[in-house]
């Protein structure tokens, strides 16, 4: 790998691990999708910094004034966190030098919203792409575990792997985002009434009633049952070999959906994974024996 990392200048969210790669700092990383997740549902700069300032959250640098509107502004227009970095080359900059945190959709669309933007990210095909992915910031690939950014061919939606899709290193495939998507819409009363079953904590049955009623009335409004999810859940894993959905709730139960007939190849291989990631994850037991039946 030509890595040539500059470690001496890395994000705040990521440690050189001084061989010329970076680690993710999960919870600083978590701060990250936070800024982009409440810029994307209309809070301020300011109002995110004074939110992490009452909260205590710690800064990533040696500010004694705790977090700052310019800060936030700086971190919302980072290509770093789709792991671009700022070496410009000849045909533009070179792609995930960094490990990727915030998929390019979501970055794109935090991008739209700023004023006096020149859009610079939003060039190409991606300022013509319509911003209608439920899963946005939260399907992930069950191979390498990077996000998946939707891509549109023909007129159709697919979901791909951010590694695969910069050649570094995994499977190049384009997964149905309609089928995904259906499989969701299709399934959302008993999800939603499934995990109300299992949390007595108000403010996550607000969410999941929120979720179940956005989901549930027509016309779809896709950017509100996206917000909701992110609220609701940590994260989408997308297993294309067995056409499995599987969700992880952030109050810790998970959910498992059908979405396409599982393929027949190396279905052993990705079985071995998602129990791995199962295993890491809190509440999830019940997951795991699920795969393992
Ligand atoms: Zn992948």
């Amino acid at each position: 790998m030509n890595r040539n990392a500059q470690t001496s200048s890395c994000p705040g969210w990521l440690s050189p691990d001084g061989a010329g790669n970076f680690q993710v700092i999960e919870a600083r990383a978590k701060v990250v999708w936070r800024i982009f997740a409440d810029t994307l549902r209309g809070a301020t700069a300011h109002s995110i910094a004074t939110a992490l300032n009452a909260e205590g959250v710690p800064v990533f640098g040696r500010s004694k004034k705790g977090w700052g509107r310019f800060y936030i502004l700086k971190t919302l227009s980072n290509e770093a966190v789709i792991g671009k970095t700022s070496r410009k080359y000849k045909n533009g900059r070179v792609p995930n030098q960094y490990p990727a945190i915030i998929d390019e959709e979501t970055f794109a669309r935090v991008q739209s919203l700023r004023p006096g933007s020149n859009a610079q990210t939003m060039r190409g095909k991606n300022a013509l792409l319509e911003v209608s992915n439920i899963l946005g910031g939260l399907a992930h690939c069950t191979r390498c575990s990077a996000p998946l950014g939707r891509v549109t061919k023909k007129g159709k939606s697919y979901l791909v792997c951010s590694t695969a899709r910069v050649g570094d290193g995994c499977i190049y495939e384009m997964l149905d985002y309609n089928a995904v998507e259906s499989a969701i819409l299709a399934n959302t009363r008993s999800l939603i009434t499934s995990q109300l079953a299992k949390t007595e904590d108000p403010a996550v049955r607000s969410t999941l009633f929120d979720l179940r009623g956005a989901m549930d009335v027509p016309p779809l409004n896709r950017t509100l049952v996206n917000s909701l999810m992110r609220q609701a859940l940590s994260r989408v894993d997308v297993d294309s070999a067995n056409g499995l959905v599987l969700l992880s709730w952030k109050h810790g139960a998970s959910s498992e959906l059908s979405y396409a007939l599982p393929k027949e190849e190396k279905p052993k291989v990705v079985n071995t994974q998602l129990i791995t990631v199962a295993k890491h994850r809190k509440g999830s037991s019940t997951l795991a024996k699920k795969i393992a039946r």
